[in-house]
């Protein structure tokens, strides 16, 4: 599985529909303080479904949406679509290409897409659970986080490595199946 495609309209800086490929291989993202290279991966944690919109250095979720400059108005919505190869089926998917798409408008409603069918966030959430790639995965580590794993609580960081083995998933089963 990797990351084919990135697009985003309205989402923080981004008020013109812009859209990276990426190749494998290594990606870099170079631009002088300010320019939206935080914003791009903030995109990346939004649309895999963060729904805390201080870890996105905001203080409400409407936020993310472009909020105007000197020359352009405010949007009134925010979308990013996140593209992924999925040719090893690595998500349980059957398709070979995965594109998962979040939208917000200023009045609050809000959607979620997989291959551009409405779905839930927890479809979502099912979805990228255990990938690597989920909200809480390790997959993207901003600033300050590696601070944060390495004085984190033994309980907390165990979860780490839950997630990167895979197993979350199964305890999250479990403890479900308990409380029926
Ligand atoms: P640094 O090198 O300092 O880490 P950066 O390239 O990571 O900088 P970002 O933090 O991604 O920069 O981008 C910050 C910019 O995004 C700021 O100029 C801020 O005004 C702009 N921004 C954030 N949210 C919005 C929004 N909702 N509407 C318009 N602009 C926004
Ligand atoms: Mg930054």
């Amino acid at each position: 599985m990797f990351l084919k495609r990135l697009e985003v309209i309205g989402f923080k800086s981004f008020a013109e529909r812009i859209g990276i490929d990426f190749v494998p291989g290594v990606t870099a993202v170079v631009g002088p303080n300010g320019s939206g290279k935080s914003n791009v991966t903030d995109a990346i944690r939004w649309v895999l479904g963060e729904q805390s919109a201080k870890s996105l250095r905001g203080a409400k979720m409407e936020d993310v949406i472009f909020a105007g400059s000197d020359s352009r108005k405010p949007l009134n919505f925010a979308e990013v679509t996140l593209v992924l190869d999925n040719t090893d089926e690595q998500l349980a998917f059957s398709y070979t290409e995965v594109s998962v798409t979040r939208r917000v408008y200023r009045s609050g409603d809000s959607e979620y897409l997989l291959n551009n069918q409405q779905c839930r966030l927890k479809d979502i959430t099912d979805l990228f659970m255990d990938s690597g790639l989920g909200k809480e995965a390790f997959s993207i580590i901003s600033q300050g986080r590696v601070d944060e794993i390495l004085n984190s609580r033994p309980d907390d960081r165990r979860a780490i490595f839950e997630e990167a083995a895979g197993v979350l998933k199964y305890k999250i089963r479990k403890k479900k199946a308990e409380h029926k």
